[in-house]
């Protein structure tokens, strides 16, 4: 855990400052969660913060309190640009490094003239004024929770700021399942349930509104999954033209990845999205056990993330992108072997 310049931060926060929070691009219900909750925190601690965003997020995201209120960079970058220069500090929240915003908004936040302050749980965060990186929390919603509690506001979170924790939790652990929620997650749920987050319809907004197209896409994903049984690995691809067949929105493929690793037996899996726009195929990464997928992504596809969940890209196409993944999977077929105890 990095706990740096927390004490130099209150006294910074003492005054009313304009503050800007920052999040990853592509966001997920963490990134989103985190910064909006975040949001809601320094606003009612008599601040004006505004949440800016690289790019678009999925719809599912879309319904959460204060989401009208977020600037999106790429779509409103005269406001984003704005509330950026007229900014005191920035938070930047669930992401580890500049580049994690696209090249852009990097290029705008590396000229940011004052201070950056970090709540985030990924690993080899870079290096700002003020930090609290703790790679072994679930989510950084929950340090934004515990963010909170070490300024003694816990009293202060009502059910927008709930609300946006909840989901942020529960989207990181896969509902509460991976090996990362503690019993002190299952702790703090339980207080944002009892400070107003109706989990059930959390739940039902995030995961229960697919479209049928969506569905379809789902099938099409299933139908194309390899699985090498040898390397206890699975994967999936899908082409730009699968997506197009099934007018593909953002976020219709996010946890598709969860499937290639719900197979018995499976403890490696990877999807391939082509993305002929960025030109580049995006990868996501899961993992059960000591098999490190950040340490895979960083290595040899450009990315990064956690021990167990990561992601990357490759600029070869699809079939070239798939054939380096397999050829590489020799070489860790052991420590896929011992990775995990089923
Ligand atoms: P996902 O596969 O759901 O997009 O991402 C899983 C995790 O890996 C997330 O924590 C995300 O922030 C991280 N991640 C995804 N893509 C990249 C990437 O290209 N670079 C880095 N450094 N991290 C990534
Ligand atoms: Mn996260």
């Amino acid at each position: 855990m990095i706990l740096k310049g927390f004490e130099a931060l209150q006294q910074f926060l003492e005054k009313p400052r304009n503050i800007v929070v920052v999040g990853h691009r592509n966001p997920d219900g963490d990134a989103m969660g985190s910064t909006l909750a975040l949001k809601h925190y320094l606003d009612k601690k008599g601040h004006k913060a505004t949440v800016v965003v690289p790019n678009e997020y999925p719809e599912f995201l879309h319904w959460l309190p204060g989401s009208e209120t977020t600037y999106r960079f790429d779509w409103q970058n005269t406001q984003s640009q704005k509330a950026i220069k007229t900014s005191d500090i920035i938070f930047l929240s669930d992401f580890n490094a500049l580049h994690r915003v696209g090249s852009d908004m990097q290029n705008t936040l590396e000229n940011y003239p004052n201070d950056f302050a970090m709540i985030d749980h990924h690993q080899q965060p870079d290096d700002v004024t003020y930090m609290y990186s703790d790679v072994n929390i679930c989510s950084t919603c929950q340090m934004v929770y515990q963010f909170i509690e070490m300024n003694h506001d816990l009293d202060l979170i009502n059910k927008e700021i709930a609300t946006c924790l909840y989901t942020g939790i529960m989207t990181d652990t896969g509902s509460f399942r991976f090996r990362s929620t503690t019993s002190k997650t299952h702790r703090i749920i339980a207080d944002l349930i009892d400070r107003g987050a109706e989990n059930d319809k959390i739940h039902n907004k995030v995961y229960d509104t697919n479209s049928y197209n969506r569905l379809l896409l789902l099938g099409q994903a299933l139908s194309n999954l390899q699985i090498l049984p040898s390397y206890k690995t699975a994967y999936i691809t899908l082409t730009d033209a699968e997506k197009k067949r099934f007018d593909f929105q953002k976020g219709d493929t996010e946890g598709v990845v969860n499937y290639a690793l719900s197979l018995k037996g499976i403890i490696f899996a990877a999807i391939f999205i082509e993305d002929k726009e960025q030109g580049i195929i995006k990868i996501s990464f899961r993992s059960k056990g000591s098999f490190s997928v950040n340490k895979f992504a960083r290595t040899y596809f450009n990315g990064g993330g956690h021990d167990n969940a990561a992601g990357g890209k490759s600029d070869l196409e699809m079939a070239k992108t798939v054939t380096k993944f397999t050829s590489l999977l020799p070489e860790y077929q052991k420590d896929l072997e011992i990775s995990y105890e089923n």
